[in-house]
């Protein structure tokens, strides 16, 4: 059974606007406000029972994500707060790019005295001013029900104060500028501003699974879609070396490292996969092999996922892009397979696909220029309709099990991440 938690809405206090010149206010003293940054989760709250997992989960990558920044972090109210890194931008990136984190403020942490959060409301508000805001609102939200003053004897009060020092306007609606207050058992804090996180669950929620990862663009953004959901992830990396050099398999090692941020380390499993493929080009028509080669593949994955505990493989595919990722051909490549194959990128198009990689620093690694295995001995012109029916006699034909043996027997597992040597 699900238990929504009751998020407290913000208070809004309409506040009388004064003259706002010359009547006194607050002292413009420095406030004794400590910069610290607020961590929020989304969807975790949806989570009912497993809240608990989930939240333990997302402190543990919060904590790791700023550890050697020399960050302290603690919850409060269902947040996070993050202190001892001030407002450093390297740990605002950092803290934002945690999977499950909905959004981190800038925020300054207030000790008991509402005189102190006055004096730090006036001097944001004067920054604010000189940056063009007009008007203000405050929004105050009370998790700590005991605190003697409500949300709106909050707001108002730190309301007048900006109107009499600062100069600024009332507006409840569409404020220039909005100074947020939160007062909490643990902590009170403020921010202003909001920065988007980068959503999705936690790492380690969601199971495993292992990415069939080329040195292309897609199944590095594939992986990253898929641990966004809370996956940890394995790779598997096919190897037409020597057909491909070195530097082939270079790239899928510095893609996955990529992908091992999120989740610490990762194994990649390299198989050696040109005697696959000269079998196969033995024994099959040119025009099927590139279905011949997903099929391989497919099967060599499932036993590699058996070892490290994946339940699903991930492939880059997107429907329709190339000749192979027809529905038809996906079919086939499915056949081969008893896992499920997760296909996050199914419906992107290609320009959506390469943004989101620049956006995640593989797709300088992704557009390095080496050949993909899959180009190997192909025809010109492969099916684009293929039967299962028709893939497994010409399997038969090649001793397809004891090609996948030799192939998982000759797999290297490289570690890359932390703890990579
Ligand atoms: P990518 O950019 O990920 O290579 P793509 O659009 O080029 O994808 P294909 O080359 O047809 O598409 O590959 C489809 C999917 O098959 C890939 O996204 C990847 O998951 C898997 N795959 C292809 N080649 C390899 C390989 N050499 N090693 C591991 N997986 C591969
Ligand atoms: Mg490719």
């Amino acid at each position: 059974m699900i238990a929504p938690i009751r998020i407290p809405r913000p208070a809004l206090a309409l506040v009388r606007a004064g003259t706002g010149e010359g009547e006194g206010g607050p002292p413009a003293a420095p406030p004794d406000a400590r910069e610290a940054i607020v961590v929020r989760f989304g969807e975790l709250f949806l989570k009912g029972g497993n809240r608990g997992k989930f939240l333990d989960a997302v402190r543990l990558r919060t904590r790791r994500a700023v550890a050697d920044l020399g960050a302290a972090v603690r919850p409060v109210h269902g947040r996070l707060i993050v202190e001892g890194v001030g407002h450093a931008p390297e740990a605002l990136a950092r803290l934002r790019g945690v999977f499950g984190v909905s959004s981190v403020s800038p925020a300054w942490l207030l000790g008991a005295e509402v005189a102190d959060w006055e004096r730090l409301a006036v001097e944001r508000a004067k920054l604010a001013r000189a940056r063009g805001a007009r008007s203000f609102a405050i929004a105050t939200e009370r998790p700590d029900k005991a605190f003697p003053l409500r949300s709106i004897e909050i707001s108002s009060r730190l309301g007048a104060a900006v109107v009499a020092a600062a100069g600024l306007d009332v507006n409840l609606g569409r404020p220039d500028w909005t100074f947020h207050v939160e007062v909490g058992r643990e902590a009170v804090f403020a921010w202003e501003g909001a920065l988007a996180g980068a959503g999705g669950l936690p790492t380690g929620t969601g199971g495993r699974a292992l990415l069939l990862l080329s040195g292309g663009i897609d199944s590095p953004v594939a992986g990253h879609l898929a641990q966004k959901r809370g996956v940890v992830l394995a790779a598997v990396y096919f190897d037409a070396f020597p057909y491909t050099g070195p530097g082939a398999r270079e790239k899928a090692v510095d893609l996955a490292r990529v992908l091992a941020g999120p989740q610490d380390a990762l194994d990649l499993y390299v198989v050696p996969f040109a005697p696959v493929q000269e079998r196969l080009r033995d024994g099959a028509p040119a025009d099927y092999l590139v279905l011949l080669y997903r099929r391989m593949m497919v099967r060599v994955a499932e036993k590699l996922a058996a070892r490290t505990g994946a339940v699903a493989l991930v492939t880059g595919e997107s429907l329709g892009q190339v000749a192979s990722q027809t529905i038809e051909n996906l079919a086939c490549i499915e056949a081969a397979a008893t896992m499920p194959i997760l296909r996050p990128l199914i419906s992107f198009d290609k320009s959506e696909t390469i943004a989101l990689a620049r956006r995640l620093g593989t797709y300088e690694i992704s557009i390095r220029p080496h050949a993909d295995c899959c180009s190997l001995f192909v025809a010109k012109h492969p099916v684009t309709r293929g039967r299962a029916a028709t893939l497994g006699r010409l399997e038969r034909a090649v001793d397809w099990t004891a090609v996948v043996d030799q192939a998982v027997a000759a797999t290297e597992t490289v570690r890359v991440g932390e703890g990579e040597t």
